[in-house]
């Protein structure tokens, strides 16, 4: 079956075609009327329009967000246990709806309903989470040097922007929106022009949820207007952002007018660096899907495999092996594994990569072009690649390219090992993979690295620091370090003479 005959099923769950923005509690077109359209890139369709919010919008929202926090009998006024308890109803109408944003997902992104499914649970369960930690937010008693006593209040700072990218829409948000609410912060979450349905949802599920009205705004538009704008604006008192790099940067800049708090989530070149005395076929069984899968759009993507000579070519092989077997297909057939990129745009960025690598010098052992199947023809489909002969100085070695692109670079010392994968100005994540547990701790505390596995592809957990070094970010999301980034610290000291 393919997408297009599936669709009138896909459409019973695919929720409205025009959507509409949350502000104050309402369902609310841009103010000044314009819309834009919202793609499936899988079949380079228009599946909704949805409002071209600008700056009078934000506007509009920090005032609902700014009522709702001064509201003396309202969210930030309220006991923290029962604000857990409406973000606990949210984790639940979250997983009631489960199959409904699903679906939204992996129309929208051009991701496998399967992978979309996942994300939507995992979006439920960091609800869960921060339902359970918003009365778990406590200061302490400090032992001064003078007889009186000293303790911390952690109180919340007031109206938070949150602006989210395209490649995990409703996941980004969850790790934003959960602890900014359970802090008794009021928000407005913006998505990624390309993907605002999940996120429009969110904010209807919160209403429903009793969560007061204001409390979670949602305004889709450009980031360059609306995005900016939120950066920018004197009623907010700190914005979170995942995106570029240079987008972070741009944030850092219009933020510094009020000096709003800033936390970054950025960019990527993770390293897959692999030790001859590993297990070997484990490794290239595992990890072909630490890059490849949302189609290599993953910030935490290894997309560069350093190894260790002896153990090169074999790891090419094995490697090329079972990423040939990596399915590519209709993101709504149960049994694929990558689908489409999320824009023809982006496929086309990444196959100039692809170039890039070729003229450079590199050779493509798998890959490097659309699938042939006429079937996917109007997708932004690009096949898993893989790159050897590669040199970290390459454009392909060095550049995020988000995008199904590995770049395989051998080494000849676990000193020169550490050394590649240092070798960016980015420092997210990484894995090592090694039987010699020493060797493997070694190199995880001497990478630059915000999150880290050792033997195993991925290093995210909800409960978990997650975050980057150098110009991957600020800050740390997830776990009880992400309730820092949506607290300020009070320190009150009380003469007792
Ligand atoms: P992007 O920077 O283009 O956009 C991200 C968000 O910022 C979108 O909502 C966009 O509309 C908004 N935006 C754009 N320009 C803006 C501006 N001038 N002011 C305010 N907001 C603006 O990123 P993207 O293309 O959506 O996402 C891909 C990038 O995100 C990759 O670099 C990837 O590595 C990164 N990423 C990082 C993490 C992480 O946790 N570190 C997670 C996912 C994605």
């Amino acid at each position: 079956m393919t997408t297009e005959q599936r669709a009138p099923m896909e459409a019973a769950a695919a929720g409205p075609t025009v959507a509409r923005m949350v502000i104050g509690g309402e369902s609310v077109d841009a103010a000044d009327g314009q819309t834009f359209d919202v793609v499936n890139p899988a079949i380079g369709r228009t599946i909704a329009t949805a409002p071209l919010g600008g700056r009078e919008d934000v506007d509009r929202a920090v005032a609902a967000a700014q009522k709702a926090f001064e509201d003396r009998k309202g969210w930030a006024s309220w006991a923290a246990g029962k604000r857990g308890r409406s973000l606990a109803k949210l984790a639940d109408l979250i997983k009631k709806s489960s199959e409904e944003l699903a679906w939204l997902e992996s129309r929208n992104v051009g991701k496998p309903i399967t992978g979309a499914r996942g994300e939507v649970i995992g979006a439920s369960l960091v609800f869960d989470y921060y339902a359970g930690a918003a009365n778990k937010i406590y200061g302490q008693t400090i032992p001064v040097s003078k007889p009186g006593l000293d303790l911390t209040l952690r109180e919340p700072i007031g109206v938070v922007g949150l602006i989210v990218p395209w490649n995990f829409p409703l996941l980004m948000a969850s790790w934003k929106v959960a602890p900014a609410l359970a802090a008794g912060n009021t928000a407005i979450l913006k998505p990624a022009s390309y993907t605002p349905l999940t996120a429009i949802r969110l904010g209807e599920l919160a209403l429903e949820a009793g969560i007061p009205a204001g409390v979670l705004n949602v305004v889709t538009g450009p980031g360059g207007t609306a995005g900016a704008s939120i950066a920018a604006h004197p009623g907010i008192g700190k914005v979170a952002f995942t995106g570029e790099t240079t987008t972070g940067q741009e944030i850092m800049r219009l933020a510094s007018g009020n000096v709003k708090k800033i936390s970054l989530e950025l960019g990527g070149k993770s390293p897959n660096i692999v030790f001859a005395d590993a297990d070997l076929e484990r490794f290239a069984k595992e990890s072909p899907y630490s890059v490849f899968d949302n189609a290599g759009q993953d910030c935490c993507a290894r997309s560069r495999i350093i190894v260790e000579r002896a153990a090169h070519e074999k790891v090419v092989e094995l490697f090329a092996d079972a990423t040939r077997n990596v399915k590519v297909g209709d993101p709504a057939d149960e049994s694929t594994e990558v689908g489409s990129l999320v824009s023809q745009k982006q496929r086309d960025r990444v196959k100039d990569y692809i170039e890039i690598g070729q003229a450079e010098g590199a050779t493509i052992v798998v890959g490097g072009t659309a699938p042939d199947d006429p079937a996917l023809a109007d997708g932004a489909y690009l096949l898993p690649t893989v790159f050897d002969g590669v040199s970290n100085d390459m454009r392909i070695a060095r550049e995020e390219i988000f995008g199904p692109v590995v770049s395989v670079i051998p080494f000849d010392s676990e000193e020169e090992a550490l050394r590649l994968a240092n070798a960016t100005p980015y420092g997210l994540s990484g894995s090592i993979w090694s039987r010699d547990i020493g060797k493997a701790l070694r190199a995880a505390k001497a990478l630059q690295s915000g999150v880290i596995s050792v033997n195993s592809n991925s290093s995210v957990h909800t409960e978990a620091p997650f975050g980057g070094y150098k110009m991957s970010g600020i800050g740390r999301e997830l776990g009880m370090a992400a309730l820092d980034l949506y607290t300020e610290t009070k320190n009150v000291y009380i003469d007792l003479s």
